[in-house]
């Protein structure tokens, strides 16, 4: 059974770990290929400049 409905909660930050990328360096809510990255406690943050969603990567 695949979980293609799994819905992507905007509000939390997603790590690469749980949620490995769909397509490589898009955003997996909206396929959108443009980011806001910045560091974060040595971690690379990536936020999609379309929906919001953000995943350490
Ligand atoms: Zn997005």
């Amino acid at each position: 059974m695949t979980d293609a409905t799994k819905e992507i909660d905007l509000s939390k930050t997603y790590t690469y770990k749980e949620m490995p990328d769909i397509q490589y360096a898009r955003c997996d809510n909206c396929d959108y290929a443009h980011f806001n990255s910045s560091r974060k406690n040595g971690l690379f943050l990536r936020e999609c400049r379309n929906c919001g969603m953000k995943k350490t990567i």
